[in-house]
């Protein structure tokens, strides 16, 4: 197919598809999606080699936010039945994020529900930081705590945190259809902000909220242009209790072929399958690591994921082996781009070759909440896929199971 050895070429080479390729990515048919995996994984291989990174999340604090996200169990108003809970001691959250490094996470993701962090907060994370970085100094840290402002990315950073992430979720055109107590323009300015501190900027996507196939391509071609190092792609978790309850639209194909436009568009940057990846790609997960570099191990931050062991033994089994912490993530040549956007390096910034330090993640307010690309399936020929033509995936909510281990509980993590 043209489309796909023009897309690989450029990959190969760091060139931006056009927008017209990005969409007609998600619009091939199910009879070619081999062929569009297959080439995307070359892309993929080019810069990650056959390594996934893990990351593993930990929820600092459970549900009770004043915010509006539709796609959030932690909303304000949800009715989802989650595990509820204020701060984790630190010694609580060093506890959980140990389990995760023993279980091959290279990074720990420190994450909390609200709009955003208070300075009483920034000294609860830094107590955090300092408490897992003492029982494993060379793991690595990404907070996730929703709006930063004033000097509040750089004390993130003084603490030793290596990379924020805030995702953008979805297109600027649509994001007042999933919140209204915060803008698209609020997102935008925290990723900056933090990027501007050192760190090393983690924002993503979630597919599968009704949005359209151009919105989808707007929010990863922002994505591109706002220098994230590490795209999480979440799938939308429909949970009962918020408003996008009913909202069932993706396909496991549908997903990989978004996870392949991402791959094209963003060759050579951290591409993470975060929230949904068990309830949407199902079977079909380890196709998945042909496009992704990266993965969350055991559970997300408010439903349960698969056991860790069964993600290590998928890893495995699809040929593929997990990074090490002495290994870089990013290509070097993307440390050093980050390094230079960032104004230097000082421990943090890029990916890998500078400390240690790599991309960021995805997870985070939002990480699993629920994203979606409304439609998929449908496709066929190259064409532009409207949402109109996307078939719909039938409810599987016997695949949405609140997490009830781990963090805020007296049960053992899952890692
Ligand atoms: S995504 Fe974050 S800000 Fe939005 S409701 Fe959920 S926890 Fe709050």
């Amino acid at each position: 197919m043209d489309l796909l050895d023009t897309l690989v070429a450029k990959g190969l080479n760091r060139e931006l598809p056009t927008r017209e390729e990005a969409l007609a990515v998600l619009a091939t048919a199910d009879d070619d999606l081999l062929d569009v995996v297959a080439a995307a994984g070359k892309v993929r291989r080019r810069w990650f080699g056959r390594r996934v990174k893990l990351n593993y999340l930990v929820n600092l604090k459970s549900g009770l936010c004043p915010e509006d996200c539709t796609y959030c169990s932690q909303r304000l108003g949800s009715k989802a039945e989650i595990l509820k809970y204020t701060w984790l001691k630190p010694e609580e959250a060093a506890q959980a994020a140990t389990a995760g490094v023993a279980g091959g996470a290279k990074r720990v993701c420190l994450v909390a529900s609200g709009r955003g962090p208070t300075d009483r907060d920034i000294d609860r994370v830094t107590d955090t930081v300092n408490a897992i970085k003492e029982a494993d100094p060379g793991v690595e840290i990404c907070a996730c705590l929703g709006l930063l402002s004033g000097n509040q990315a750089e004390r993130l950073a003084a603490a030793g945190v290596d990379a924020y992430n805030h995702n953008l979720n979805t297109s600027e055109n649509t994001y007042g259809d999933i919140s209204t107590t915060h803008t698209y323009a609020d997102r935008v300015d925290t990723v900056q902000q933090a990027h501007g501190a050192g760190l090393s900027a983690c924002s993503g996507l979630i597919a599968g909220m009704g949005e359209s196939a151009e919105d989808l391509v707007d929010v990863v071609f922002a994505l591109r242009e706002l220098g994230s190092d590490s795209v999480p792609v979440n799938f939308l978790i429909p949970f009962e209790g918020t408003p996008l309850a009913k909202e069932w639209n993706l396909t496991p194909q549908h997903c990989l072929r978004i996870l392949a436009m991402v791959r094209f568009v963003h060759p050579d940057t951290e591409v993470r399958i975060a929230g949904g990846r068990e309830v949407h790609l199902r079977s079909l997960q380890p196709l998945g690591l042909h496009l992704a570099n990266s993965i969350f191990l055991g559970d997300y931050l408010t439903s349960e994921g698969q056991a860790g062991q069964a993600d290590l033994d998928m890893i495995k089994d699809a040929g593929f082996v997990v990074e090490g912490q002495g290994e870089a993530s990013l290509p070097r040549h993307r440390s050093e781009y980050a390094e230079q956007l960032a104004g230097g390096c000082g421990g943090h910034g890029a990916a890998g070759g500078c400390g240690g330090h790599d991309a960021a993640e995805g997870a985070g307010c939002g990480t699993e909440a629920g994203a979606g690309c409304g439609p998929c399936g449908g496709h066929a020929g190259e064409a532009p896929a409207p949402a109109a033509d996307v078939t719909e995936d039938e409810s599987r909510t016997d695949l949405v199971k609140v997490r009830r281990r781990g963090a805020g509980t007296e049960l053992a993590p899952n890692a």
